[in-house]
């Protein structure tokens, strides 16, 4: 996984360009000029379940620990949602419109 590319010069955009771009449908290349469409990559339909299937695994791993308290639980579950929404950005793909 890493960060999407101008569909047309190639350029590298920066994770906090990535983020504040996921909330639009289409961005502007900064070095180019030309306008190209956001997309959630196949990436994303990945991800999610992935991360959903290991904090399962993870929070039934902890549940057999005796005396495994539920905050710490909920405390490792928060960190893996964390995680994966961290990683959101690295599945998202620009292409030309
Ligand atoms: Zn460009």
């Amino acid at each position: 996984m890493k960060l999407p590319l101008c569909p047309y010069c190639g350029a590298r955009f920066l994770y906090p360009d990535v983020k504040r771009s996921m909330g639009a449908k289409t961005g502007t290349c900064p070095h180019c000029g030309k306008r190209f469409r956001i997309s959630a990559g196949r990436g994303l339909a990945a991800l999610l379940p992935a991360a959903l299937l290991v904090l399962f695994g993870v929070d039934w791993f902890l549940l057999c620990i005796p005396d495994m308290n539920l905050l710490y639980l909920l405390a490792v579950t928060a960190a893996g949602v964390a995680a994966a929404y961290f990683l959101i950005p690295y599945t998202v793909r620009y292409r030309p419109l």
